[in-house]
């Protein structure tokens, strides 16, 4: 016994010196593993006492091997290693957590949506949290299939395995919402505002709603007097993540959105070429510029967006620019007022407005209000200056700050 032992504790100092000196010691490190199996296997007078000493180091040597492999990201070899240690571990968790982590690294290496969905099964049994970054990814591999999947077969294609994938990863919120955005493309409102409407109560039950406190101005010039064409909660797209999210168009001095034209084209409305400022201070982190404008009334798929991070950790979503339009680019700081672009009719709008929301960093978003508007009042005949305003469809409101 006392032999054996030894031979482990010799064996383990041999290998933790040498561990890092060679990349090609891993084999000899399993063979010699293998050799201690057979060793501890034919010594025939191990009671229990003894056994689990010995497993114990045995677990030791498992881990030297398997953080090799990781290190030399040998992960396909550091899961069989795994499965060969769970039959001599102390615990079961040691096991799920680096299985879990292994099957993860694999699925980011090969972009694999299987061994995202082992590591997500394992990540459950050892309840770790890690579990939501092993989530993010394979959300990701599943909208690159999906992206794939529509280029290839069509957008029918892309919808049937997202529903499988739904229905294997009962009712998460990012898989649901995105077969709801699909839904609402392939023109089914009904079925899409059921899931999109799901996803963001799903969503809720991980993250609980949460206000905005950035004070907004509308992104226009005071000159500049807009229709809120679609508010919160409302209509077929400002549902599920989208909830509250403005659309606004800037109208004529008699309130009306396009000029009178037998043919309505994009240049018909008010709002194509837009002026369009900056409604708060903050870091320009997204931008998408080159995307082509839709030619009124069909609607097109992605959309020139600009995102400002607010320092409230917060972001505001700017979107529908006209193509090349946008003159700030990623890691520029922004001020309240700073000219960002033009109101065009790119992605998924069939006339030129801006869409405005402000969303946490999951892209959901949240209650928001702008500051120092003025709201039209038919009855009062004029505008009335507000401090605080939350956009109302088919409101009339203009910008009091000047810049
Ligand atoms: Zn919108």
């Amino acid at each position: 016994m006392r032999k054996l032992f030894s031979f482990v504790f010799i064996f383990f100092l041999f290998t933790s010196k040498r561990i890092s000196s060679s990349n090609f010691l891993y084999s000899s490190l399993i063979k010699k593993i293998n050799k201690i199996e057979k060793c501890l296997a034919d010594n025939k007078i191990l009671h229990f006492q003894k056994l689990r000493l010995l497993n114990k180091y045995r677990h030791l040597i498992y881990t030297i091997v398997l953080k090799y492999c990781i290190k030399i990201q040998k992960y396909h070899k550091a899961l069989k290693i795994l499965k060969k240690a769970i039959a001599f571990l102390p615990s079961e968790i040691w096991f799920y957590v680096n299985s879990a982590y292994c099957c993860n690294s694999i699925a980011l290496y090969e972009k694999s949506i299987r061994f995202s969905e082992k590591a997500l099964a394992l990540a459950r049994y050892a309840n770790v949290f890690e579990k939501q970054k092993i989530l993010s990814n394979l959300r990701v591999a599943v909208f690159n299939r999906c992206r794939l999947l529509e280029q290839k077969y069509g957008i029918l294609s892309a919808l049937r395995f997202v529903k499988v994938k739904l229905r294997k990863h009962y009712y998460d919120y990012y898989l649901m919402n995105l077969t709801g955005k699909l839904f609402l493309r392939l023109g089914k409102y009904s079925k899409s505002i059921e899931y999109l409407k799901t996803a963001r109560f799903l969503y809720y039950k991980i993250y609980p709603l949460r206000k905005s406190e950035i004070k907004l101005i509308l992104p226009f010039k005071n000159k500049n007097v807009v229709l809120c064409v679609q508010g919160n909660n409302s209509g077929i797209t400002h549902i599920g993540f989208d909830a509250y999210a403005w659309d606004f168009m800037k109208v004529n001095e008699n309130f009306k959105v396009h000029r009178n034209s037998k043919y309505l084209t994009n240049s018909s409305f008010y709002s194509w070429k837009m002026k369009v400022y900056a409604p708060c201070n903050g870091i320009i982190v997204s931008v998408i510029n080159n995307e082509n404008d839709n030619f009124y009334p069909h609607t097109g798929k992605k959309a020139n967006t600009v995102i400002i991070k607010h320092k409230s950790g917060l972001f505001v979503n700017l979107v529908h620019f006209k193509k090349n339009s946008v003159v700030v680019k990623v890691g520029d700081r922004v001020k309240k007022g700073a000219f960002i672009g033009l109101t065009g009719n790119s992605g998924f709008s069939k006339s030129p407005h801006l869409h405005l929301m402000v969303t946490d960093k999951r892209g959901m978003s949240i209650p928001a209000y702008f500051t120092n508007v003025g709201v039209f009042k038919a009855n009062q005949s004029g505008f009335i200056n507000f401090k605080k305003v939350i956009p109302y469809s088919g409101k009339y409101y203009k910008n009091l700050v000047s810049f």
